[in-house]
């Protein structure tokens, strides 16, 4: 998501005549997008914004933009921390970016340039179909950062997943709930079958989807539509029933198993994300999760230790010992490593759809990557025939 914000944030930029570079020597203006899901990549924005100010006192007229959800959340406390940071826009104020450029004294020159659609040469695009998220996650801060949820209407999404599929063959939908999104009764099952109608889009995928929305009229549609790619990134959180209700996350274990199975039949893999050491985990509770992982046959997790997040429920709560959480995330690392093993191993032999995102590699529709030494060329969609694997890389 924040990757997607940068984009949107860059292309204003490039219509005040900026272009982009990744050399901090060459650079006039340095924008710092944060994120402040859990306490450790706030810290990391906010000490690299530390550092910014000895490269702002080299050179007169350099500027810093800090912007994003830790922006949000920080608020007026990060200038009177950091004066070196010119301009601060919270997420919830990136929809008025523009007009705080326009506003700033820093920029009081007129826009420059036609502002482009886009500039990045990836073969996925990312199209953001919905900002903020509604649900009370106990442990989560995004909702306070990035306000509720707010659908964009489909003719936006639409138009703008047309102009980037003349670039990009594959369309990534983004949204905290992505499959919560709804504009006037027009659904998200509705929203991916209209992208995949669009001529030039070769493979659709999305993200984050919840497991609370997912109804029977998604199944349906991606029965109908292999334009779909068939992997779901579907945040777990917990394989404990009682953490769930704890977390507020409204499905169980079983629910969340149920879907799997579902998709699997679809041909669908599956990652996830996994917290582990919710204040409330208790041994078994963890249990649970590893056997719950072992069930579901993840291709891929992101495993996070708990970080309480100042202001949310779960922040009230006592914590477990470090200790103990560090015990179980490796145990839950390990298990996540055999997944992922056995997903590349067990492609050995089957066909596999390819989007090629170099001219020797790219990703099969599950989502994962794929080498070859015969050249195609970018953005080419090619069945082969999977030969090997070393659970890392499918040849
Ligand atoms: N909207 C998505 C997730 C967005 S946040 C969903 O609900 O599925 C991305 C991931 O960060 C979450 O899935 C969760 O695993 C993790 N996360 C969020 N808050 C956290 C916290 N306080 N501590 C540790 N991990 C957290
Ligand atoms: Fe956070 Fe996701 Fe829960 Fe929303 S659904 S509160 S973004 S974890």
């Amino acid at each position: 998501m924040n990757e997607a914000d940068s984009e949107e944030m860059l292309l204003h930029l490039f219509g005040f005549g900026y272009q982009k570079t990744s050399v901090l020597s060459e650079a006039d203006l340095v924008l710092i997008n944060t994120c402040t899901i859990r306490d450790h990549a706030e810290h990391r924005a906010l000490s690299y914004l530390g550092r910014l100010e000895k490269w702002k006192k080299e050179k007169q007229g350099r500027k810093i933009i800090f912007a994003g959800c830790a922006a949000e959340r920080l608020g007026k406390k990060v200038q009177k921390r950091f004066p070196q940071a010119d301009i601060v826009c919270g997420a919830k104020s990136l929809d008025k970016f523009p007009e705080i450029l326009e506003k700033s004294s820093l920029f009081n020159t007129e826009k420059t340039q036609d502002q482009p659609k886009e500039y990045n040469k990836k073969v996925t695009a990312q199209v953001s179909i919905m900002r903020g998220c509604s649900c009370k996650c106990s442990y989560c801060i995004v909702p306070y950062v990035r306000g509720e949820a707010r659908s964009i209407p489909p003719e936006i999404i639409l138009e703008n997943c047309t102009v980037k599929a003349q670039n990009h063959p594959e369309i990534m939908l983004l949204g905290q709930t992505v499959n919560a999104y709804n504009y006037k009764g027009f659904t998200f099952s509705k929203l991916l079958e209209e992208v995949c109608k669009i001529p030039q889009v070769k493979r659709v995928r999305f993200l984050s989807p919840h497991p609370v929305f997912i109804k029977e009229d998604f199944y349906k549609v991606v029965a109908d539509n292999k334009k779909i790619a068939r992997h779901l990134h579907l945040p777990l959180q917990s394989g404990s029933t009682k953490i769930l209700q704890d977390m507020k996350r409204l499905y169980s274990a079983e629910d969340y198993l149920q879907i799997v199975k579902n998709l699997k039949q679809l041909g669908f893999l599956i990652s996830t994300d996994i917290i582990v050491g919710y204040p409330t985990e208790t041994e078994e509770d963890f249990n649970q999760t590893l056997n719950l992982v072992k069930k579901c046959g993840f291709s891929f997790a992101y495993c996070f230790k708990f970080s309480p997040r100042l202001g949310t429920p779960a922040a009230e709560l006592k914590e477990i010992s470090q200790e103990i959480v560090e015990k179980r995330l490796n145990i839950l690392l390990n298990e996540i490593r055999e997944c992922s093993f056995n997903a590349y191993k067990n492609c050995v032999g089957k066909k596999e759809e390819i989007l090629f995102e170099t001219k020797t590699s790219g990703r099969t529709s599950g989502n994962l990557w794929y080498r070859t030494s015969a050249q195609r060329d970018i953005g080419t969609l090619e069945q082969v025939l999977i030969k090997e694997s070393n659970g890392k890389i499918l040849k």
